[in-house]
């Protein structure tokens, strides 16, 4: 069990003291794009491409495709500085839209939330609280996709329906004092 008060102590002072959620998002990260329907999406590429086929070889289309919109990656997370250990809360930066678990400015989220970091092939390798069932984790670690995912499923609501995206269980950082964060710590984005 997470030991709140060291690590309430050890929590990334940058985050804390600075007292104000840009640098919050220091810690968030996402890639949903905007729009909460299959509607407002562009066709996915036909075909299973994904199966014999690394990150590295996709298309522009094919890796935005494999996003399956669960906002997991948007949540604020906490840095302990003793040990490096990242933890995640259930506190979703101010872009995503709780309801619709969907960035709401997706086309300019870097200009919004400065340390909103780009999910590339990079960051796949490197970041290591990227959720499990992260579609790009999958891959690069040469799993499959699950049923749920809308390029298996056919549809965007069965990520929302399996209890894997975040929709309706999470607060926006706007709705949450930074000092209250710490108890703010989930274990169900990671697993
Ligand atoms: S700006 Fe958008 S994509 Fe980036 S962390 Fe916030 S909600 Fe997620
Ligand atoms: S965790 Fe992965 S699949 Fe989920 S929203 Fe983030 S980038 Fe997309």
């Amino acid at each position: 069990m997470t030991d709140q008060g060291k690590l309430r102590e050890g929590v990334r002072r940058v985050a804390v003291n600075a007292g104000d959620a840009g640098s919050l998002a220091a810690v968030a990260c996402g890639h949903v794009e905007s729009g909460d329907d299959s509607a407002q999406q562009p066709a996915p590429p036909p075909g299973r491409f994904w199966h014999g086929k690394s990150l590295a070889q996709m298309s522009a289309a094919e890796w935005e495709s494999l996003c399956d919109g669960c906002g997991r990656c948007c949540l604020v997370k906490l840095e302990d500085d003793d040990t490096g250990e990242v933890y995640t809360t259930d506190v979703a930066c101010r872009l995503l839209d709780c309801e619709t678990c969907r960035c709401s400015d997706y086309d300019n989220r870097f200009d919004k939330v400065a340390d909103c970091l780009k999910i590339d092939l990079d960051a796949v390798e490197n970041l290591s609280w990227l959720p499990p069932t992260c579609a790009y984790r999958l891959i690069d670690e040469g799993k499959d996709l699950y049923w749920w995912h809308h390029l298996v499923s056919g549809s965007r609501e069965t990520v929302h329906l399996a209890g894997i995206s975040v929709r309706g269980r999470v607060l926006s950082e706007d709705d949450v004092e930074i000092e209250d964060l710490p108890e703010r710590i989930v274990d169900w984005p990671t697993q």
